[in-house]
């Protein structure tokens, strides 16, 4: 079954986000655990997390995914920044633990002054930290554009966290198409051969969700700027590609792209359409 939604509005929590999801034929959706420029979260629901929970067959949702706020980074330079990346790790799984499996997606992080191999390895002492043996959430490392000196621009850079850490049986990866066709990876022209790679450099079992974007900037330009489906430079018959190749036919959709609820509806149709769902 496709699994398709957009990103949307956490203000009214688990409730909300699923009335809004059911209104506009999403089947799924993300949502930020908390600010995304920082801040503080939502404090747990249970009512609100009881009402997700009893409705979301019915209302044909599930697979859900929450992103971590874009200023948890645990390879920053200055020491408060990478304890704070902890602080924020803590708390957002433990509310995920409610959930009999969830998936949580993080980006993971800009070395800025730090030499890459290090940043990497203080990625690593993060996820070492947090990560328990028995959590049921699982945690995503999403791909990068590069913008910057961003962290996960390669899939062999992603490779060397999951090695790093030990029970990295709860780590996967979040695919963004926007992300990777502007770090130079040709899902227009060549997406079997960018999977082929993928599947021998990390392994196709750790891509567990997609961010399908187009992009409105050029092929390996290291940016990072989401474009509606269709109207950006992979382009709508890339797209068409990218969601009907078998080798991702169970991996969730989650659209990133610069749209209200209305504009979401369409890319879902769309994307239905498509798939001939
Ligand atoms: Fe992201
Ligand atoms: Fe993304
Ligand atoms: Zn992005």
């Amino acid at each position: 079954m496709l699994r398709i939604g957009p990103h949307l509005s956490f203000q009214k929590g688990y409730k909300g986000a699923l009335l809004d999801a059911k209104r506009i034929g999403a089947t799924t959706f993300q949502y930020f655990s908390r600010p995304p420029q920082g801040g503080k979260a939502k404090e747990f629901d249970d009512n609100d997390f009881n009402y997700y929970m009893a409705n979301k067959d019915s209302f044909g949702v599930d697979n859900i995914l929450c992103h971590a706020p874009y200023t948890l980074n645990p390879c920053s330079a200055k020491e408060e920044t990478r304890e704070y990346a902890l602080m924020v790790f803590k708390e957002d799984l433990e509310k995920l633990e409610h959930f009999p499996s969830a998936m949580y997606n993080f980006h993971p992080g800009s070395s800025t002054t730090l030499d890459r191999d290090y940043a990497i390895k203080l990625i690593i002492d993060c996820l070492n930290k947090i990560i328990t043996p028995n959590q049921k959430t699982t945690i995503l490392l999403e791909t990068m554009s590069g913008k910057g000196s961003e962290v996960g621009k390669t899939f062999e850079e992603i490779k060397m966290i999951i090695d790093g850490v030990l029970y990295n049986e709860h780590l996967g990866v979040c695919m963004d198409t926007c992300h990777i066709y502007s770090a130079g990876y040709d899902i227009v022209n060549n997406f079997d051969g960018v999977l082929d790679e993928f599947d021998k450099i990390i392994g196709l079992n750790r891509l567990k969700a997609i961010h399908l974007n187009d992009s409105k900037m050029p092929f390996n330009s290291f940016k990072d700027r989401h474009e509606c489906i269709g109207k950006g430079t992979i382009g709508l018959e890339a797209i068409r590609n990218i969601v009907n190749n078998p080798r991702i036919k169970d991996i969730p959709l989650y659209l990133e792209t610069p749209n209200e609820l209305d504009g979401y509806m369409e890319e879902i149709e769309l994307i239905k359409s498509m798939r001939g769902e």
